[in-house]
């Protein structure tokens, strides 16, 4: 007998029949004689009209209010999946975050877990419920005040309560089958993964995949949680997310153990701009200042490239979320005299092509695979960077795709059937 948590994401509880469905699924995994602990999100897109309605009441919401509000997605999802669970006859029972003893930091909207107190979710497994948990929601000790943990919290959610209920795995239930070698919709011939390395993961996920939350990956990796996403409409089996010396689970039940690849996966993002400061003074300190006030400004700063300088003056490119480069580009024009710089280029016509894989710490010429895959599809390079474990390359936007099937045909990942993508956006 094992202890499970299952997360289950707000595509998969979308309306009545979804919560059947999953109180149904949730109910097989007890029949087999596990303990389940349950995190659940709010139903389709209540969240996203949560904030719509916030919106029309107040220019800016309340902090405070706004997490009261959004709180209320997951607990009506909660309420009703353990009520589904109820009328099939066995015993379950709901709790809000504050409840399950999620406790955060005091920062609404992006709230950080610091403790997890699950007694009252021991109590309940020992009176043999299934426990339902709302997801994405903790409690301030200080404030006294309800939080939410950022858009998509559930994950994180799900991981912590595996971690401090020391479960066996953490299921993570969306609409796509697993991990994929790149995100399908892009790449068709993507293959899903038996398993990929927790970092591995992390450098997927913080370079455009969408499919785990990147908090959740890290959370998971740092507390040896085992995570399986995968599918909440096939009963196949999906992706195992593995920590540091962590086993498959599939060959500890004897599968034969698999050859690691040495490149992982293909990861596409359209989310990032260019910002080019042009003619920056060529002298000690200037990126400094710089980057400080691209800081100030709240800007992420991603890939950064400096050209060589001709005449005393360089050009400093750097790339930013796309949401984050007005600000950027807004404060640094405020101190363009200050700083010496002579203009400013902004470029939101940018992919970022991502090859992740922790063979490359082992592997000479990977590299080399992804510049000849591009050059021989006549496919121009804007920026490179590299990680021990990724390379990363900026596009043109209109080439990425093409360039990311190229890439993911001359790194040997394609598979030999197209894969299924159901409609579905991986939560
Ligand atoms: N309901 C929240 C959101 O949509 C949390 C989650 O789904 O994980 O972001
Ligand atoms: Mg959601």
């Amino acid at each position: 007998m094992a202890l499970i948590v299952q997360k289950y994401g707000g595509s998969s509880v979308a309306d009545a029949e979804s919560i059947k469905r999953v109180a149904k699924r949730i109910v097989d995994t007890r029949r087999a004689g596990h303990d389940v602990v349950v995190a659940v999100s709010a139903m389709g897109d209540t969240t996203d009209e949560l904030l719509d309605l916030a919106n029309e009441v107040a220019p800016i919401p309340a902090p405070r209010e706004l997490d009261m509000l959004l709180s209320s997605g997951e607990r009506i999802s909660m309420a009703l999946l353990a009520m589904a669970i109820h009328s099939m006859g066995f015993e379950a029972r709901s709790f809000t975050g504050s409840q399950a003893g999620m406790i955060t930091d005091s920062q609404h909207g992006a709230a950080r877990i610091v403790d997890v107190t699950p007694v009252r979710l021991r109590e309940a497994l020992d009176e043999g419920a299934i426990v339902i948990v709302a997801g994405f929601q903790g409690f301030n000790r200080d404030t006294r005040d309800i939080t939410t943990l950022g858009r998509g919290g559930s994950d994180t959610t799900a991981v912590a309560l595996a971690a401090a209920l020391d479960a066996d795995v953490c299921e993570i239930y969306s609409d796509v089958d697993g991990i994929f070698t790149a995100d399908p919709r892009v790449i068709p011939k993507a293959q899903k993964l038996d398993h990929i390395g927790s970092e591995e993961m992390l450098e997927l996920a913080a370079n455009g995949a969408k499919v785990l939350y990147i908090r959740a990956v890290e959370y998971a990796r740092r507390h040896g949680v085992l995570i399986h996403a995968r599918s909440t409409f096939s009963s196949s089996e999906g992706t195992y997310v593995l920590g540091e010396g962590m086993k498959n689970p599939r060959e500890a039940e004897g599968a034969a153990a698999m050859e690691e690849p040495i490149v992982a996966g293909v990861a596409t993002d359209f989310g990032q701009a260019k910002i080019t400061v042009a003619g920056v003074p060529d002298v000690p300190g200037k990126a400094a200042e710089i980057f400080k006030i691209v800081a100030r400004s709240g800007a992420n700063v991603d890939m950064i490239v400096q050209n060589v300088s001709a005449t005393g003056r360089t050009d400093i490119s750097f790339t930013v979320p796309k949401a984050d480069s007005a600000a950027a580009l807004k404060a640094l024009a405020g101190e363009q005299t200050e700083v010496g710089f002579q203009n400013l280029v902004h470029d939101d016509q940018i992919g970022k092509l991502s090859v992740v894989g922790a063979g490359m710490r082992t592997h000479s010429g990977v590299s080399a695979v992804l510049f000849e895959a591009l050059s021989a599809g006549g496919i121009n390079i804007e920026m490179i960077s590299t990680s021990e474990i990724r390379i990363s390359v900026v596009l043109r936007d209109t080439d990425l795709a093409e360039a990311a099937r190229t890439v993911h045909t001359a790194y040997g990942l394609d598979g030999d059937a197209e894969a299924t993508v159901h409609a579905g956006t991986g939560r």
